[in-house]
């Protein structure tokens, strides 16, 4: 029962890489594959790469080549619904592609040919997954003067865009609001990834730590926030994720 976890960025991926045992890289695709074992449980690490393109390419090899029966997520993203501040945290209920337009053939954002906007997360897989987010950021609370910070479940979306003007994030939010879709998070892969996921009946799940507000200052909190914030954030939620994950 191998699970893959899903890193949008290197500084997530490299407290995971330092936890592997037996660590084994495969190239498939351009991509660099880790499988090993974290906490007894078999799993295959690899980075996404940036965008829905790469993302799914990513995740359809994890399904293909590797044979992984469970995907996970983690990443940061930009903060776009009301109360939704830096250093939160947002686990996914579903996800929604904010760029998708094939209007008047098909509604505005509904994917054509699946008659859907959403891709849902596995209900079972993200209730672990938040539980394992609270658990995680407790237990470093204790370990360093971190901030209050809030954990959120529900709809993120996703695009080809770093979302980085307040005004271009209000107007993302509300014409998504307009149509039933109001998100708490924007960024640039999950709805990729749930789709392929869903193709394959795969389930997945995703979590992301707010590094911005996606407004004017988004491009300057980002890579601080990676580096200071996200990636101990990452490691601490998923190494108990999967410590504490039920076998199927
Ligand atoms: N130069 C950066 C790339 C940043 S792209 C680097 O490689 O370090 C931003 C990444 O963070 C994407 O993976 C996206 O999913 C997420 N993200 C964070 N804030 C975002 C925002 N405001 N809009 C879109 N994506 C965002």
């Amino acid at each position: 029962m191998t699970i893959a976890i899903l890193s949008a960025l290197a500084e997530e991926q490299q407290g995971l890489l330092d936890l592997l045992h037996q660590p084994r890289s495969v190239t498939r695709a351009g991509r660099e594959f880790w499988q090993g074992e974290l906490h007894g449980q078999p799993v295959v690490l690899a980075l996404s790469r940036i965008g829905k393109v790469a993302a799914a390419t990513t995740a359809t090899t994890l399904i293909e080549a590797f044979g992984v029966q469970r995907l996970v997520f983690t990443g940061v993203a930009g903060g776009v619904g009301h109360g939704v501040r830096v250093g939160d945290v947002v686990v996914a209920t579903d996800f929604v592609q904010h760029d998708m337009d094939a209007s008047p053939i098909f509604p505005r954002y509904q994917i054509p040919l699946y008659g859907r906007e959403r891709f849902a997360c596995d209900a079972a897989l993200s209730a672990h997954l938040l539980r394992a987010s609270r658990a995680g950021l407790a237990r470093l609370k204790t370990e360093s003067d971190l901030q209050d910070q809030t954990v959120h479940h529900g709809l993120i979306a996703s695009g080809d865009r770093f979302v980085s003007a307040a005004e271009e994030a209000r107007r993302l939010h509300a014409d998504l609001s307009d149509a039933g879709h109001a998100p708490l998070a924007v960024e640039m892969e999950g709805a990729a990834v749930a789709q392929v996921c869903h193709d394959y009946g795969i389930p997945f799940a995703a979590v992301r730590t707010i590094s911005d507000r996606a407004d004017d200052s988004a491009h300057v909190d980002f890579p601080k926030f990676v580096t200071e914030v996200a990636s101990r954030y990452a490691l601490a939620i998923i190494d108990e994720f999967v410590r504490t994950l039920p076998p199927r």
